[in-house]
Parts: structure tokens; sequence; C-alpha cells
């Protein structure tokens, strides 16, 4: 494509069947959902509920628990209970891997109450086994009436699959190279293996597949490879993605190329948490990421600027952390009384040289003043300057800005 003709925003979204999770709807042109996992034992329901309503009102719109032991799959219908309790119809989605076709069978009240089975075709039996116990799997899903997904992982690859690809590719004329080999191994595994459930009575419309590498460039590959060979829904997700920023940067560099060119209808980011850390940051990375892309939004975005020797001070740091952490806290209460709170944009600046510029791009903006500056910091509200601010108090006040321009900007739910 020439410089000049390149497209400025994404390319249309990837046509695709849509498969629906209990109330979520994945492809077929729904928004970009967002899925997370717990990492509690699921045996403990009282753990596993709270972590599922923790991911839930952080935003997760689907969450994954592991089963796999018959205490794990007893506790699946306890846990939804309790979030239906607490209000929070989030679907579950039950990830099996070597015993599911058994703990299905033996505990049905989990099938019952999953809105999802995840199968991973690597994990699922060996030999002669596993086409039985993938069938037994499929026909469990078929008989709840629940959809699947079919995911593929390249550290549990189908060695079997493997072998045989390896063994095509050695009697081409024009061999690939491994890579390529692990690309058309993950691919045929996920193809195949939906082409078998489909064999099996399982209907194309309740199937979503992933194909999930740690590497950047091979997860860009395999789902391009993946997209034009399928129109079922896919589930992005970089595995491994590993902790901090490294694991935030290398999703977002492998989700956004792929979500750019229209490929992906659910996301989850797979964030290794800090000891102690909040497991619900890969929902709000998840949210960012689909947000900042102009995607999907979710909550106020705060621009700031990322300061200079024009301000040695940490109060435009300090307030650009408070106010995030403002509209966030905010968020929930606003969503339930206002329509498209969160298309609202602030910013917060630290001098006059780009402060008053940026802070009029935003729907509300504060430039604060920078190194031997006026202590003055003027305040922006749809381009025009609406006051100044100045004193020790200028985080609360503009809180207070904030709250009365989504009481003026934004229409009450009940509004006719
Ligand atoms: S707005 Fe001012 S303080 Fe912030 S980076 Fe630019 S010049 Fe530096």
């Amino acid at each position: 494509m020439k410089p000049g003709t390149m497209p400025r925003g994404p390319l249309p979204r990837r046509i695709t069947r849509r498969v629906t999770v209990g109330g979520v709807a994945i492809g077929g042109g729904a928004p970009v959902a967002i899925q997370s996992m717990t990492n509690t034992d699921t045996a403990d329901v009282f753990a596993t509920a709270m972590q599922c309503a923790e991911l839930a009102r952080a935003g997760s719109e689907i969450v994954r628990i592991t089963v796999n032991t018959r205490e794990a799959a007893a506790a699946v219908p306890q846990i939804r209970e309790r979030l239906l309790a607490l209000n929070l119809d989030v679907p579950l989605v039950g990830d099996f891997h070597f015993n599911g076709h058994k703990l299905l069978a033996e505990v049905p009240a989990c099938a019952e109450a999953l809105a999802k089975l995840r199968i991973n075709p690597g994990n699922v039996g060996k030999g002669a086994k596993r086409d039985e116990q993938f069938a037994a799997i499929v026909e469990a899903a078929c008989r709840y009436g629940k959809p699947v997904r079919i995911g593929v992982n390249w550290g549990s690859l189908d060695q079997q699959l493997l072998a045989r690809i390896m063994d095509e590719n050695s009697r081409r004329a024009e061999p690939k190279d491994a890579k390529g080999i692990m690309v058309e191994a993950m691919v045929a595994s996920a193809l195949e293996s939906a082409a078998q459930a489909e064999a099996l009575g399982l209907p194309g419309d309740a199937i979503v597949l992933s194909c999930k590498m740690s590497g950047v460039q091979d997860l860009i590959a395999v789902y391009r490879e993946l997209a034009a060979r399928c129109d079922y829904p896919l589930h992005l997700g970089l595995t491994e993605a590993g902790m901090g920023s490294k694991g935030i940067v290398a999703s977002s560099a492998a989700l956004a190329v792929l979500l750019q060119e229209g490929i992906g209808d659910t996301i989850r980011i797979s964030l290794t948490p800090e000891p102690n850390g909040s497991r619900s940051k890969e929902v709000v990375v998840a949210q960012e990421i689909l947000q900042t892309m102009g995607l999907r939004a979710f909550v106020p975005l705060v621009a700031a600027c990322p300061g200079c020797g024009r301000t040695t001070s940490t109060t435009f740091q300090e307030l650009a952390q408070d106010i995030q952490a403002y509209v966030r806290e905010k968020m929930p209460e606003w969503q339930l009384a206002r329509t498209g709170v969160e298309t609202m944009t602030l910013a917060v600046m630290g001098c006059v040289v780009n402060g008053p510029g940026e802070s009029k791009h935003a729907s509300l903006g504060i430039s604060l003043p920078g190194t031997g500056e006026e202590p003055v910091a003027p305040v922006y509200a749809d381009g025009e300057r609406i006051t100044t601010l100045r004193g020790d108090n200028i985080a609360a006040e503009f809180r207070n800005i904030i709250d009365d321009y989504v009481a003026r900007k934004y229409p009450a739910r009940n509004a006719s």
C-alpha cells in the first residue's frame, strides 16, 4: 500500500459467525469482548467467586476458571450461585485439560453452570483415546447447549499432529522452515478440531477458535493465517505475556496489529500479576488497548504530559494520578446515571508550552504552572477557558469541575 493510501482507522472487522456466551455476543460484528481468568483454586468457592466478582466489576465480560479436579467441577455451580447473589451474571468458562471428559460426565451440574467450555486439543488425550475423549467433551457441550472454544496453545500443541505436518513438509519440494511449520501445525490443530466438533454435531455458530503463542511475530502470523482460512470468531491473546511493562507491551504490540487488521472478536491479556498485585490489572489493560485504539470506550481517558525540565515539581504527576483514579472510581456510578461519560477525555498538563493546546483538545483540561510561571492553572472545557484555579486545593476543585461537567454534558439515563 502506498503511504498516501494508508487507511486512518482500523480495517473493517473480519466477517465471522456470531457465538453467544451467556448473554455476551462474540463475533458477527459484536464489539470485541473482554475476557479474563482467575488464578484461585476453583475448589475454593469463596476465593474463586470473589475473584470472579473482582474481575467482572473491573469490566471483564466473560471469566474463565480452571476445572481440573472433581472438587473444582463440583464448586462451579456454587461459584455461579454466589455471583448471581451478588447480582453479577458474568458468563463463566470452564478450562479443561486432560480429564475434562470425565469431569463433565461425573458432575453434570458443572456443565450446566458454565456458559462455555474451553478445550485444548493438545491436552485431551493421547493416541486412540484422543478422539474418544475429545468427542466426549463435545457431546457434553451439545447435550447442555454450550459453545466451545477450541484453544490451541503452542506450549501444548498436539504432538501427533505436529509429527504428521513435519512429515508432510519433508516431502515438499520447498519445505517450510521451523517457524512456518509451527504456524501451520497450530492452524491445522484448530481447524481440524473444529471440523471434528461440527461432525460430532456441535453447531458452527457454537465454536470460537484461538491459537495462542508467546512471540509477538509468531502470534500475528498464526492469526492472519487462521483468519484467512475460516469464519469462526477468534479469541486473541499472547500466551505467557509476562510481568509488568513487558507483558503489557508485548500483548499490546501483538493485539494492536491484529485488531487494526479487523482480526479478533474477544481478547484476554495474560499478565503475570506482581506478588499480591490485583488480578484485575489484565482487564484494565485489555480495556485500555481497545479504548486507545478507538474500538470501544469504557472509562474517560486522561492524557498527561511526561514532564520535563520546565516543571520540576511532581504536582502535575500527582494530579494526573489522582484524576485517573477518580474517574475509575466514579465510573460505575456515572455509568448507571448518565449516557456517554466513557467518551469524555481529560488532560492534565505540566506547563504553558503544550498545556493550553492539549487541554483545549480534551473535553476538560487543566494546564498547571511550570517552573517560573505564574502559579495559576487555567481550566478548559470543550476548548474554552472556563476558570483559573490557584492555591493548594486544585485537585479537589478540578474533581468538582469534572462532576459538574458530567452532570451538565451527559444526559441522565432515565431522560426521555
Ligand atoms: S507540557 Fe510543558 S512540562 Fe509537559 S512535557 Fe511539555 S514542555 Fe514539559
